[in-house]
């Protein structure tokens, strides 16, 4: 078991409607040195791939990015979500679904900070149906840039993001997936890595 599955069993609280909590480490208060060991293991999984940036989502992805950016030494975009219409033709716009509280949001990312030479690393806190990253992709494939790798903290892979990403042929890399979890029990599975 990895830093992070570990840390989820003792700290992450399972919730009705395949909700997983882990509001006390990672997306409300966060462990920063656990982000830390979660960044220095992503630069390890996509060791020699050319990455220039990180893009990621408001508001749980920001952390984790900035301190997964400091082991890969490149800067972060995050996709901002925005409800306004009135956005000016200097934005790439995708619309993303929410998973957690099931609105629709429009992401846009200025046209100044991703571009064609960009590659680029995803990264996000959560993967379930893969609404959040299938926005990702759609703003770096406008820019004309390249995905180079995807990195999630958590996947629940008993959701169909996971293989939806993997059948699309990008490089996923999640920390811990979640192969089953119970609301009565607590109780959390890991798939084996
Ligand atoms: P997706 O777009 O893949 O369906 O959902 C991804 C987004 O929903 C993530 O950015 C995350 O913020 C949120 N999310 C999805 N599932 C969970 C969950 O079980 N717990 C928490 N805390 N957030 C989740």
């Amino acid at each position: 078991m990895n830093f992070l599955e570990e840390r989820i069993l003792k700290d992450g609280i399972v919730k009705e409607g395949n909700v997983l909590k882990v509001d006390s480490f990672l997306n409300h208060q966060m462990d920063v040195e656990l982000f830390n060991q979660m960044g220095e293991e992503f630069k390890r999984r996509f060791k020699g791939r050319n990455i220039n940036k990180i893009l990621t989502i408001e508001a749980s992805g920001i952390g984790i990015a900035c301190v997964a950016a400091i082991h890969f030494g490149v800067p972060v975009v995050f996709a901002k979500k925005s409800k306004s219409i009135n956005i000016d033709g200097d934005m790439y716009i995708a619309d993303v679904e929410s998973f957690t509280h099931k609105c629709k949001n429009q992401v846009i990312v200025s046209k100044k900070f991703i571009g064609e030479n960009d590659h680029v690393l995803l990264i996000d806190d959560f993967l379930a149906n893969g609404c959040a990253l299938q926005g990702l992709i759609s703003i770096v494939n406008q820019a004309g840039g390249t995905v180079e790798g995807i990195g999630i903290a958590i996947e629940k892979g008993f959701q169909s993001g996971g293989q939806i990403i993997r059948n699309l042929g990008y490089h996923l890399e999640s920390l811990a997936i979640v192969d089953s979890m119970n609301a009565e029990t607590g109780e959390i599975e890991f798939r084996k890595q």
